[in-house]
């Protein structure tokens, strides 16, 4: 037998741990098509503006569905919300889920920077920590800042698919979340999170 073919049980029981906790990781993050607010879940995130003022998109649809006047009640009384944070509210006529988490995703106007990312990243960050604030479970994220804010999809997908595993892996918190579910509502958010969930399948 040549040397190469040798694998130690130190590197069976290596392997074995990566592929056991890979596939915990992977059980825990969902992606699914459609429109965030016929999700049954604890609680889903708005790709809100900083003034928590209600716009278009994803943000006009959580508003329309929760009910304008009451969710922009709610969101005066809290005011503003920074770029990378996130404030949470009722979830008003949204009887299905507990609360809305909103969050401000960076605007990307010129080419991307790291900075963009670290923000962008953020949004999920302070999204989760919420949610194991507010002992909620599970989490639906839209694909925050691709849309208006032109934040580019396929760099979105990857830096949100590699913080997930690493959330999932080494957070704290990793055991307060049962499930992230990607709520993809573009063909071309579609195929980059598909690529992605292939990408972190082979990996483990
Ligand atoms: P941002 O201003 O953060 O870019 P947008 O609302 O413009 O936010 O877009 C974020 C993502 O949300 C886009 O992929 C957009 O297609 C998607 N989106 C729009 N409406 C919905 C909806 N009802 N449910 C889920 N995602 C949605």
């Amino acid at each position: 037998m040549s040397a190469k073919m040798v694998t130690t049980l130190r590197e069976i029981q290596t392997i074995f741990d990566q592929v056991n906790v890979g596939k915990k990781v992977l059980d825990k993050i969902s992606v699914w098509r459609g429109d965030i607010t016929k999700l049954e879940i604890d609680a889903i995130v708005n790709a809100a503006n900083s003034e928590l003022a209600g716009g278009g998109g994803v943000d006009g649809a959580i508003h329309n569905a929760a009910g304008r006047r009451e969710l922009q009640a709610e969101c005066r009384k809290i005011g503003r919300c920074a770029v990378g944070d996130t404030v949470a509210t009722s979830a008003c006529k949204l009887t299905h889920v507990k609360k809305i988490l909103h969050t401000v995703g960076p605007q990307v106007w010129d080419d991307l920077t790291k900075s963009d990312r670290v923000k962008l990243l953020n949004c999920y960050a302070t999204s989760l920590e919420l949610a194991v604030e507010n002992g909620l479970k599970s989490i639906a994220f839209p694909c925050i800042s691709t849309g208006i804010y032109g934040y580019p999809n396929d760099d979105a997908a990857t830096s949100v698919m590699n913080f997930l595993c690493k959330f999932f892996l080494k957070s704290q918190h990793r055991d307060k979340i049962d499930r992230v579910v990607l709520c993809l509502f573009l063909e071309v958010d579609n195929r980059c999170y598909n690529n992605e969930i292939q990408r972190v399948t082979e990996y483990f």
